[in-house]
Order: structure tokens, then C-alpha cells, then sequence
């Protein structure tokens, strides 16, 4: 690495995987450089950033928006985007070092891709692309020398936990959990539960669709498959782990029965910065521990019978092909359909399992494919519920 700044394209940065990104920037002095920023609607904001950040490129991905605003607060020498094309034409770009995909949901399919595919470095938050296309994804970050580096806290945690030792000598990997705000509730009183306390979660913050997912485990389910693709495990060594306090990110556990984990409190800052400069570690802006408190860390395992995403995400796994795409685009139209109180939170799973079991599996899917198949399972739940 040299001294010159590392060029980074923030994709999604008026999220909260983007803003914490920001963060790390800002606190790099001068060592990183935000070269692109993007948001789906949230111009305002995204002007903001501008602002202080100075990118050449501001992508508005709603081209209504990007083509309707007005922009005249936007510094010189940022250029404006509008439309989804922008991404991609960011995430290609030959003066972009890493690009960091934080846009949630299948929506960050194809910028990841084409990163991807030019063989960038990626800093990958979206787990719902490997997902719904791990093994493709990971094969064509294999034929192009990309390199995929994961965000999401628990994969990060796994990744430095196997600098620890050889690959032939992992056991397996413990997923932790916090277990998100319904982990004491009953299954009669998951029955009546609201979308402002699905949206309560009692250790991190972030955006909405992701908070859902904690509530249901959804997102430890997703958690099973991105691990079983990025790390090539498979899936009978994937276990998971209730810990409420969030401070053990997860663990991997060698054949000698050491288990190497990875600490600090819950702030994504962390893993962000990690992707970013790695192998190299700098002083960050996250939250350390403060070892002159007292801590209790607790550690259970999870309950199958109350969380059944879990189970689902096992299935995923151990299925694969275009079972990934099918569950997460099910997930995602189920819980825009929660969030719109048009389907009870206990109903969310169950519409899941439905849509996965009665889809035309297919064990190689391309791309293609893979898209298709999330347009229609998408479909499939709408017309159960939001109809
Ligand atoms: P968020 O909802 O806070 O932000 C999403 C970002 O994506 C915003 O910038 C938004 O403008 C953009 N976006 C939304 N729809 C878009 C579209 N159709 N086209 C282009 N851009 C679009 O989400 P988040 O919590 O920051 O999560 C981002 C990703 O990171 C998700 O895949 C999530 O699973 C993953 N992740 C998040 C966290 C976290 O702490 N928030 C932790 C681990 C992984
Ligand atoms: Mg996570």
C-alpha cells in the first residue's frame, strides 16, 4: 500500500453502513478519500455529504429525483448522476480503490457485481447479494482478482479470527447473535407484537430492513448463508449463539478445540475501517472497551422453536442454488409488507417458507436467473399479503 489516499466509493452513504463509513473517512486524516458517494432518495442528505466531503461523483439512484431536485448547493467539481446506470459506472471506475456496497437489499446486486467483475476491492455490506448469488459471486471475484472483504460485523469477526490459524484446521464457525428486542418474549406474545418495537433493537442501529430482520433472526439466517459462500464452510460447521451483549462478534473454533473470537463493543465503525485498510490495523473512531468496567458476557443457545428462520437459513445453506435468491427476496417483500402492517410479524417466516417450497428449484443458476427468480418471489409474496 502506498502513501497516497486509498480512493473510496461510498455506495448507499446516506445509510447507516454509509454515514458510519463517513465517520471512518473523516477520522482517517486524509488517508482515505471519498471519491463517490450515492443515495436512493435521500437527496437532501446526500447534498450534505457532498459538502463536506467534496466526491467527483454524487449519484442519485431515483432518476426522478436525480433529474427533478435542485442541486444548485452542490460544490464544484462534484459531478451529478442520476439513475441506477450511476452506480455501476461508480463501481467500475479505474480511479476508485474500494468500493464500499452499503445500498440494502437485491438493489445492491448489480453494483456489486460490476465491481465485482472489474475486479475492485469490495467492502461488502450487502449480504443479500451473496445471499441470493454466493457461489457466483465468489467465483467471479476468483476469475477477475477482486477481493471481497466483509462489513457485516460477525463475517469480520470470522475473517480476523482466521488469521489465527490454517484453513484445513477449522472446525467450524459460531455465529453470535444478540438475539434482537424478542428474544425473552413467548411464542403467544410474539402473536401481538408491533412494527415500532420489531424496530426497537436493544444493541445496534441501523436501517430499518435489517433491524426487522434481527427481530425475526432473519438476519442470522441470511448471517448462515453469506458465512457458508464467503468462507466456502460447509454448512454443518456453521453454529450459532445467542449473546445479548454484543460485544463477542463470533468465533472460530480450530480442530486442536481453540476458540479464537473477536471483541469490541457493538459499532460497525470497527469492521468498516478493517475492510478498508486490511491488513493493515490504524487507531479508528469506534467505540473501544473499557476494561475498568465490570462486564458480564452471556452466551445460549438459540431457540428454534420460537426464531424458525433460523432452521430456514440451515436449509438455505445446505441447499443452495436458487434457494438464496428465493428466501431473500421473500424475506425482503415480506417485511416491506410488515413494515406497512399489511402482514403480522410471526407471519413474516411462515410466507417465506411457503414461497421456498413451491419454486422451480434450480441447483446452477446464473445470473440471469437469479434475478428472475427474485422478481418472481417477490411477486409470490405480494400476492399473499400487500395485494
Ligand atoms: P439503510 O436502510 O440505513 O441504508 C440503505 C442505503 O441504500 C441508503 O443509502 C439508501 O439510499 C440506499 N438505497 C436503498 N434502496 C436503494 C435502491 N433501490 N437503489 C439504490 N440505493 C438504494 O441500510 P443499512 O442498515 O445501512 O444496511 C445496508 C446494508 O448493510 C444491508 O445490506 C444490511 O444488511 C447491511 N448491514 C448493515 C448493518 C448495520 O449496522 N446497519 C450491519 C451489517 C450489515
Ligand atoms: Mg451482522
Amino acid at each position: 500500500m502506498t502513501d497516497s489516499p486509498i480512493k473510496v466509493a461510498v455506495l448507499g452513504s446516506t445509510g447507516s453502513i454509509g454515514t458510519s463509513t463517513l465517520e471512518v473517512i473523516d477520522a482517517s486524516s486524509g488517508r482515505l478519500q471519498a471519491v463517490a458517494l450515492s443515495t436512493h432518495r435521500r437527496v437532501n442528505q446526500a447534498i450534505r455529504q457532498a459538502c463536506q466531503f467534496h466526491p467527483r461523483r454524487l449519484v442519485i439512484a431515483d432518476r426522478d429525483l436525480g433529474a427533478n431536485h435542485d442541486f444548485s448547493a452542490l460544490p464544484v467539481g462534484t459531478d451529478l448522476v442520476a439513475g441506477p446506470q450511476g452506480l455501476i459506472d461508480v463501481a467500475v471506475d479505474p480511479d476508485v480503490d474500494v468500493v464500499v456496497a452499503a445500498i440494502v437489499g437485491i438493489a445492491g446486486l448489480r453494483s456489486t457485481w460490476a465491481a465485482l467483475e472489474a475486479g475492485k476491492r469490495v467492502a461488502l455490506a450487502n449480504k443479500e447479494t451473496l445471499v441470493a448469488a454466493g457461489p457466483l459471486a465468489t467465483e467471479l471475484a476468483a476469475d477477475r482478482g477482486a477481493k471481497i472483504l466483509p462489513v457485516d460485523s460477525e463475517h469480520s469477526a470470522l475473517f480476523q479470527a482466521l488469521q489465527a490459524g490454517r484453513r484445513e484446521d477449522v472446525q467450524r464457525v459460531v455465529l453470535t447473535a444478540s438475539g434482537g428486542p424478542f428474544r425473552q418474549l413467548t411464542k403467544e406474545q410474539l402473536l401481538h407484537v408491533t412494527v415500532e418495537q420489531a424496530l426497537a433493537h436493544p444493541t445496534w442501529r441501523m436501517g430499518r430492513k435489517i433491524t426487522v430482520d434481527s427481530a425475526t433472526m432473519m438476519n442470522k439466517a441470511l448471517e448462515i448463508i453469506e458465512a457458508r459462500w464467503l468462507f466456502q464452510l460447509r454448512p454443518d460447521q456453521i453454529d450459532v449463539v445467542i449473546h445479548p451483549q454484543s460485544v463477542v462478534h463470533s468465533m472460530v473454533e480450530y480442530v486442536d478445540g481453540s476458540v479464537v473470537a473477536q471483541l469490541s463493543p457493538p459499532d460497525m465503525k470497527l469492521p468498516i475501517q478493517y475492510a478498508l485498510t486490511f491488513p493493515r490495523r490504524w487507531p479508528s473512531p469506534a467505540t473501544r472497551m473499557d476494561w475498568n468496567e465490570p462486564h458480564t458476557m452471556e452466551f445460549e443457545p438459540p431457540d428454534f422453536g420460537r426464531f424458525p428462520a433460523l432452521e430456514l437459513g440451515l436449509e438455505v445453506a445446505r441447499v443452495g442454488g436458487t434457494a438464496g435468491a428465493v428466501l431473500n427476496a421473500a424475506n425482503e417483500a415480506a417485511v416491506a409488507c410488515f413494515l406497512q402492517a399489511q402482514l403480522a410479524f410471526h407471519e413474516i417466516v411462515p410466507a417465506c417458507r411457503s414461497v421456498l417450497e413451491h419454486h422451480d428449484f434450480d441447483a446452477r443458476p446464473d445470473l440471469q436467473r437469479v434475478i428472475a427468480i427474485d422478481q418472481w418471489a417477490r411477486k409470490e409474496i405480494n400476492k399473499q399479503t400487500c395485494a
